[in-house]
């Protein structure tokens, strides 16, 4: 039986240990709590649902891009989102639009 704990989320070193309620990093000496520095701060959708990293979401409104007349339609499919930090948390890319951010607010995750 092997104990898998998270990779250290500052180096990504996989030899991270348990000290008390800590994860410990030999490598950068970081410590953390276990489950929530892992990927940072919870990104949660419009309802509440935890996002992840590849998730499909709907987009709940027609958001209008700046800088351009497309709009991306209430309903629209976005598969293979990215989290990343900012205003705009989600990063993806939407066919016939390209790379773009949006706010995780304005989306619902797909759960099928
Ligand atoms: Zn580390």
């Amino acid at each position: 039986m092997s104990q898998t704990l998270p990779p250290c989320p500052e180096c990504r070193s996989a030899y991270t240990y348990e000290a008390g309620s800590l994860l410990v990093c030999p490598e950068c000496g970081h410590e953390w709590a276990p489950g929530t520095a892992e990927t940072g701060a919870e990104v949660r959708d419009s309802v509440g649902n935890v996002l992840a990293d590849g998730d499909t979401v709907t987009v709940i409104k027609d958001l209008k891009l700046k800088g351009s007349s497309s709009v991306i339609k209430v309903g629209t499919k976005v598969r293979g989102i990215r989290l990343v930090e900012g205003d705009h948390d989600i990063d993806c890319k939407i066919p016939g639009i390209g790379q773009i951010g949006l706010k995780s607010q304005f989306v619902k995750k797909v759960t099928d």
